[in-house]
This record gives C-alpha cells, sequence and structure tokens, in this order.
C-alpha cells in the first residue's frame, strides 16, 4: 500500500493565510518542507482520499489525473477536506469528458451530498454521492472501507479503516478521540492496523482542552491503548500528519526528528509512506 501525502496542513494552510506568527513567518523564510497545502492523500494512484481547496494546485503539482481517478472518499465538510465549488467542475460545459465515461463517485456521509447542494445548487451530470452509515463496511473499488463515527465539523464526519486485501490502514483525520464504539467495531470486525495516520492538529503539545483534534500526549496514549488491545498488527507505522499553523513544532525542519524520537514519521507536502 502507498500513501501518497499531496497535502498536509489543516484548514488554513501552513503559514496560515494572514498570521504573522513566529510558525508562520519561519515557514515564510524556510520554505521548502515548511510550506504545507490543505489536507488531501492518494492511495495507491487509486483511490482519492479529501478533495481540498487546494486538491486543483496537487493535480498540477504532482501529475495527478483526476480525469481517471473516479472514487474520491470525504472525511468532512470542512475546505481543508472537501471543497464542493471544484468538483463542480466534473462534466459538461467545465469538462469535456467521453459519453460512456464511468460516474465521479463522491462517498462519505450523507453531510458531504447536502453540502455540495447547499454550496452548488446544480447536480452534474456525472458526479454521484454515495452515503455511507458508519461502522459498516463498504466495497469501493478494490478496497474494502469502513467509515468510522468522528465528532468534527458536521453531523457525519468520519474516520476510516482503508483495507486493500493486503494492508489495512486507519485514518484518523481530522476529529478528536475515536469513541468505544470505534474500538467495539475493531473487535467485531477483527482490524488489525499495519499503518496508521493520526492526527496531529495540535503537533507536540502533551494534551488539549477541547475535542476535535489531537496532539502527541493523545496520540501516544492512543496508540498504546491499540497495541494493549491487540489492534496493531507488528511493525505497524504511526505517521503523523494535518498540522495547523497554531499547533506545536510543526515545521519540518526543525521538528521532524521530535516527531521520529517518539516513534512517529512526520510528512511533508509530496511524501510517500510505503506498508
Ligand atoms: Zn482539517
Ligand atoms: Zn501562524
Ligand atoms: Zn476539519
Amino acid at each position: 500500500m502507498k500513501i501518497r501525502y499531496l497535502g498536509t496542513a489543516a484548514a488554513e494552510g501552513a503559514p496560515a493565510l494572514f498570521c504573522t506568527c513566529a510558525q508562520c513567518m519561519q515557514a515564510r523564510a524556510t520554505g521548502g518542507r515548511d510550506i504545507r497545502s490543505r489536507s488531501q492523500t492518494l492511495l495507491n494512484d487509486d483511490l482519492i482520499i479529501d478533495f481540498s481547496a487546494d486538491a486543483y494546485w496537487h493535480g498540477l503539482r504532482y501529475g495527478i489525473e483526476y480525469y481517471n481517478i473516479h472514487d474520491y472518499l470525504i472525511t468532512h465538510v470542512h475546505s481543508d477536506h472537501y471543497y464542493p465549488m471544484d468538483l463542480d467542475n466534473v462534466d459538461r460545459p467545465y469538462a469535456k469528458n467521453p459519453e460512456d465515461w464511468p460516474p465521479f463517485i463522491v462517498h462519505g456521509s450523507i453531510d458531504d451530498e447536502n453540502e455540495f447542494m447547499r454550496v452548488v445548487r446544480r447536480r452534474p451530470e456525472h458526479l454521484v454521492f454515495h452515503a455511507m452509515d458508519a461502522y459498516k463496511t463498504y466495497e469501493i473499488g478494490r478496497y474494502r472501507v469502513t467509515p468510522l463515527r468522528a465528532r468534527h465539523g458536521s453531523e457525519n464526519p468520519f474516520h476510516y479503516v482503508i483495507e486493500d486485501g493486503e494492508k489495512t490502514l486507519l485514518y484518523l483525520h481530522d476529529g478528536g478521540e475515536p469513541f468505544d464504539e470505534t474500538f467495539e467495531c475493531f473487535r467485531k470486525k477483527g482490524f488489525r492496523f499495519d499503518v496508521i495516520s493520526y492526527d496531529f492538529t495540535e503537533g507536540l503539545m502533551e494534551s488539549i482542552d477541547y475535542y476535535g483534534h489531537m496532539c502527541m500526549g493523545q496520540n501516544k496514549a492512543l496508540r498504546a491503548r491499540l497495541q494493549t488491545e491487540g489492534f496493531l498488527n507488528e511493525g505497524c507505522i504511526s505517521v503523523a500528519n494535518h498540522f495547523s499553523h497554531g499547533g506545536k513544532c510543526i515545521n519540518w525542519e526543525e521538528s521532524h526528528e521530535l516527531y521520529e524520537k517518539e516513534g512517529f514519521i512526520m510528512t511533508y507536502d509530496g511524501c510517500e509512506v510505503e506498508v
């Protein structure tokens, strides 16, 4: 399984649009891996996870042929994960596609279709919405996908378990700590993870006093729980991703070793993790 992180920032990007904080100013000066665009991930070469406000730019930067990828898995409605206005370009008059072209399918919760209709107010011919329920397993292309209930942004945001037949990914952006019912689902379905993409919106903080994002302290505790309860395959890779400019130590150049020390691979835009 190849996981390509196209965008690794939270909602405001890093450096953040209008921000002059020390971390943002440093990122502007350093450039390179300290420049983080909004969240998006490509799994192998045929499943897109999230379609953020930077999806267009990612397509150009990494040569991603959206016109050949038909499955789009959405976590939630925030613009760093989902940008309906650009998805609206899927068909005529904005795109010339062959008559027999398969539809482009947006897989997510009912919230994603509602948000699309609220913003775009038309239903493109070539775009299909596939509303899923949490804790059921769906076949999407060659993947088995299980949405997990999260609490973040709208009524029904999702985290995901994605199996490609060989490896299993747990994708936790964003949405706070998993509920107990999520652990129950892992037990029932017998999941064991080979790679986990942990939410690091708050970076190296030990704790935070609100629900909806994660930090180092929480992720270490979560990983320990997953280990204790037997959900990690041997050698399970821990990835730290989805950084906010307001989080502690999110610039790659100065911080990636601190993440490595704790056993997490710190992402940067364009990096690839293979399991
Ligand atoms: Zn986000
Ligand atoms: Zn800032
Ligand atoms: Zn969000």
